[in-house]
């Protein structure tokens, strides 16, 4: 902290692009604040300690944003005669809810009919977990995933569903016992064509459901 109370090397009013050590002295800063707020000791209650140290590593390696969607799918772009659509289901996203700062966890299945190009299915994986990073709402993780494959790929057309749990749904309010939440996401022929649409429904189907 700084003699004014804030955090070192709070931007204030100026929101700057900060690297990786500044973001951990502020992550471990707020795991500390944490701990004291629920009455703990980070320093000498032995579960605590490492705590910020542990808090500070898992948002750098799984939550925080680092790259974007494009560049996830850029890496394998293959030109493709096949001109069918592609369903790739049941693949795991994690993210954090804006709102709560709680995990948000499930499944998306994204479908694209092609145009020349196609994409490696690993890179498919990777674009959806740099969709979903940092704190963000299932709604935008979903419009932003068929936008990119749109931009990269060109194809006739791209689809993308998520269903997932929200932990904020589970802990906080009414407490709704794993209420699952779906967003779905259209452009070119799975919106314009009805038909596109319910055969990607039929293909995203049989997939095994979330359970854990
Ligand atoms: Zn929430």
């Amino acid at each position: 902290m700084n003699r004014a109370g804030e955090p070192i090397g709070y931007p204030g009013e100026v929101r700057q692009v900060v690297n990786d050590t500044t973001k951990r002295d502020w992550l471990e800063q707020a795991a500390r604040l944490i701990i004291l707020s629920c009455d703990g000791d980070p320093d000498k209650d032995e579960h605590f300690k490492g705590t910020p140290d542990r808090f500070a590593d898992m948002f750098l390696e799984d939550f925080i944003p680092n790259g974007t969607i494009k560049e996830a799918l850029e890496q394998m772009v293959v030109e493709e005669t096949y001109d069918q659509m592609i369903v790739v289901r049941d693949i795991p996203i994690r993210s954090m809810c804006p709102h709560h700062l709680l995990p948000w966890f499930g499944r998306a299945t994204i479908g694209y009919i092609p145009n020349g190009k196609i994409i490696g299915l690993s890179k498919i994986t990777r674009a959806v977990e740099a969709a979903a990073r940092g704190p963000q709402i299932q709604e935008a993780v979903t419009d932003n995933i068929t936008k990119a494959m749109q931009e990269v790929l060109d194809p006739l057309g791209t689809a993308c569903t998520i269903e997932a749990v929200h932990m904020c749904t589970l802990m906080r309010g009414v407490k709704t016992e794993m209420q699952r939440f779906s967003t779905s996401s259209t452009l070119g022929v799975f919106r314009e064509k009805p038909e596109t649409r319910q055969e990607f429904l039929v293909l995203s189907q049989g997939g095994q459901s979330l359970s854990w």
